[in-house]
């Protein structure tokens, strides 16, 4: 389609989409961001995207986690309100969605028969703008009714492996791309292809390819990095839009800054969430 408007997100693109913390703020001002991770031996997933979407600018911040998950994410992030499951290691629950003023969910939770309930039940009741990523995404993919649930220009984060599984195969880079367009067009949401020049696709099929970021965040974590930052913007009030593209910009800026003082061999995920910051 040659009408395709596709864009860069580069230094400029991304600057003009800060929002300035106003001198007379409080954190109700920044709402109140929720985050649903991990599992029984994932609890890092849960730590590392709350940490990141603590250090993103959201006013409050509360983490649900099964169980086993209380005392880490309570040491991990005292500033974190800690929301615990009744089940041990899975998540099955979640608390009364009233409060809250963006989701995040998937990073770490398995796909248990009653995490995937939950996250059907949660798709019923959700009024606030929602990222999925993750094992998620990957519950989507094999109960693919929860798709026509998805609230309009939900955010979906798929890294390539995630992205067949929901969309099916496609032959090169260039299919793929047309491929999460119709998606994106499809479902009414919005997919951050992940990768190299992470693809920000919206829903009327607009692309953004961002311009940050470096082989040295292909390690464990980073993705989990993007699910707090995306959850703490969308409670903050960027627009769905603005969250993705102004997001895994940042994302990527704070693996750079990672990478030139670690390496990119050296640097792990914590050290993208020590980063950032505009
Ligand atoms: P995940 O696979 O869910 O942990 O996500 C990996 C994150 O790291 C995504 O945000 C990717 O965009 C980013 N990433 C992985 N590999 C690269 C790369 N070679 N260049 C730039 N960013 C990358
Ligand atoms: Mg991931």
């Amino acid at each position: 389609d040659s009408a395709t408007p596709y864009y860069f997100t580069d230094q400029s693109a991304g600057d003009k989409l800060v929002k300035s913390r106003e001198k007379f703020s409080h954190k109700g001002t920044f709402g109140h961001a929720f985050i649903l991770a991990g599992s029984y031996g994932k609890i890092g997933a849960a730590v590392l995207s709350s940490r990141a979407c603590a250090h993103s600018g959201a006013g409050l911040l509360t983490v649900h986690v099964p169980e086993c998950g209380y005392e880490i994410m309570q040491i991990s992030l005292p500033e974190a309100m800690i929301s615990v499951d009744s089940n041990r290691n899975n998540i099955t629950s979640f608390p009364d969605l009233e409060s809250f003023s963006a989701i995040g969910i998937g990073p770490g939770i398995g796909q248990e028969p009653l995490t995937v309930r939950a996250l059907d039940q949660l798709l019923e009741q959700i009024k606030v703008p929602l990222i999925i990523d993750a094992d998620a995404l990957n519950i989507l993919s094999k109960h693919p009714d929860l798709l026509d649930k998805l609230p309009a220009k939900t955010i979906l984060s798929p890294h390539p492996k995630e992205f067949q599984r929901l969309a099916g195969e496609s032959v090169n880079e260039f299919d793929r791309l047309e491929l999460a367009r119709n998606f994106a067009e499809k479902y009414n949401v919005i997919i951050c292809l992940k990768g190299a020049y992470t693809a920000v696709i919206l829903t009327n099929g607009d692309v953004h390819f961002n311009s940050t970021g470096n082989a040295g965040m292909a390690t464990g974590g980073s993705g989990d990095v993007l699910t707090g930052i995306l959850t703490s913007l969308l409670a903050q009030k960027y627009t769905p839009e603005n969250a993705a593209i102004f997001g895994v910009y940042q994302h990527g800026l704070a693996g750079d800054k990672a990478a030139e003082k670690k390496t990119k061999t050296a640097m792990i995920a914590s050290d993208i969430i020590e980063n950032l910051g505009w």
